[in-house]
């Protein structure tokens, strides 16, 4: 049985597109390795984001490339955002590469690797010495990340809902690396969550580059309801599935639909990931972020009143072009003012192909360490209090099975998003809603015991 060798750098996106390739390959009678010097097929899915991820990416594929020593007929080949935004110019950087598949061409890279096998078996590779480069657009390539891989303790699993992206910040590539918006059927989407809940996995995140603009261009708004909020409310529908997550929305898509749905829709978790990136006008309007840090604040009071103790976490750059000490002071106030329960906070890296890299008043790089030091010290400082808050409390945790730094121990996440991890059997616990007593928290990890509720019929009389 011939083995794959997949590795994933990169976002949940990138994971998601590589579980489906990963599944292809297994349809296709492959067994998937973690071993690459074991394997036929040796593929990296790779990551734009940063100078770094792509360096990372080709550095990589060019130590994997001696493997071929040892295996002349071994097939090599890159995916995603770098593949597509660099295509045939990746033959330069890794020269022993078969094969270059763009974002949109996932569903196509096991005919390719499959066309290469049988060509290095027949000896005719050397006739067929020029690898595959396919990066071009596919209409309707969005709907082809819809399978999964069986897993243990599946409980939790990301799904696919959109790719690309219309917006035009200027310190980003997906616009790029994606391309424009492209939604899934509703239908789709739900049959693919039905089917998840029937293998027993009891929480979805709807995934895309900003989810709550889903389906803008496609479909039409129902009774005042955007496509997302549609979506949302047909996947409340799903019996089995207990919890509804989704990633990364943008600002402007908070309407009032969307806010309104988490004071009806209960599986909705108490958390939104809602990126700010600057606190300051004048930098939001220099990385073409169409909203006002004012309206920002606005959008999470009402996200609080519509789901009071709801979590929110959010992503900062700090150090973008032409920011002034007093433009991220204006961060650092939203900071505070927001109180956030996470935040991811980036030092800005100029990305080849997009107008920031292009902008004059780069910051240096001494001043953005400060700032992303200042910041974090300061969000470190929320979190912290914040986790420290729920010692004491009843949380409820869907258990996801053997935490990953401890598999003597369980964990999963409480609605708000925390990892807690506790004791207990996976096998008669995982996918379970338990109550845990919250005993401890590290600042960023929460410990808790489960709490025993008497069965029922123990209460007969009590
Ligand atoms: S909305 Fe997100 S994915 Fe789209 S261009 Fe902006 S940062 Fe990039």
């Amino acid at each position: 049985m011939p083995k794959v060798y997949l590795r994933t750098f990169g976002c949940q996106m990138n994971e998601r597109d590589s579980e489906q390739v990963a599944q292809m390959f297994v349809e296709r009678g492959f067994t998937v390795t973690p071993q690459a010097d074991d394997a036929d097929v040796v593929l990296l899915n790779t990551c734009s984001v940063r100078d770094q991820a792509e360096q990372k990416a080709i550095g990589n594929m060019n130590h994997l490339g001696k493997f071929r020593r040892r295996n002349p007929r071994m097939v090599f080949g890159m995916m995603g955002c770098m593949a597509q935004s660099r295509g045939a110019q990746l033959l330069e950087e890794a020269p022993h590469l078969d094969l270059v598949a763009g974002t949109q061409k996932y569903h196509r890279v096991v005919d390719h690797c499959v066309e290469i096998m049988r060509a290095k078996e027949e000896a005719e590779m050397d006739d067929l010495r020029r690898p595959i480069i396919d990066v071009g657009e596919e209409e309707g390539s969005q709907n082809t990340i819809r399978d999964h891989v069986d897993k243990d303790y599946g409980v939790s699993e990301f799904v696919s809902i959109m790719q690309g992206c219309n917006m035009k910040c200027t310190f980003c590539i997906v616009p790029h690396t994606r391309g424009p918006e492209r939604a899934r059927p509703i239908a789709e989407i739900v049959d693919e969550c039905r089917h998840l809940a029937d293998r027993g996995v009891r929480e979805v995140t709807l995934l895309g580059q900003i989810v709550n603009l889903y389906g803008r261009h496609e479909f039409p708004k129902v009774d005042g309801k955007s496509p997302f909020v549609q979506l949302l409310e047909a996947v409340h529908e799903i019996e089995g599935i207990r919890r509804i997550r989704f990633t990364s929305p943008h600002p402007i898509g908070y309407k009032e639909d969307v806010v309104a749905a988490f004071t009806y829709l209960p599986k909705l978790v108490d958390h939104v990931h809602f990126p700010m990136q600057s606190g300051s006008d004048r930098v939001l309007k220099r990385m073409h972020r169409p909203y006002k840090a004012a309206r920002f604040l606005e959008i999470c009071e009402r996200m609080r009143e519509a789901r009071p103790g709801i979590a929110i976490s959010t992503d900062i750059i700090v150090g973008f072009p032409g920011e002034t000490d007093e433009d991220y002071l204006e961060t650092k106030k939203a900071v505070e003012a927001v109180q956030f329960d996470q935040a991811f906070v980036f030092r800005y890296s100029p990305r080849k192909d997009t107008p920031a890299a292009e902008m004059e008043d780069q910051v240096p790089e001494r001043v953005k360490e400060e700032r992303n030091q200042d910041l974090l010290a300061l969000v470190d400082s929320i979190v912290e209090r914040k986790n420290h808050a729920q010692v004491g409390t009843v949380q409820e945790v869907l258990c996801e099975g053997p935490s990953r730094y401890n598999k003597a121990r369980l964990s999963g996440r409480t609605r708000t998003n925390r990892i807690v991890v506790f004791d207990g059997d996976p096998g008669r616990l995982a996918g379970e809603l338990l109550d845990i007593r919250i005993v401890e928290s590290s600042g960023h990890t929460l410990y808790g015991d489960p709490v025993l509720h008497p069965a029922p019929d123990a209460l007969v009389g009590a």
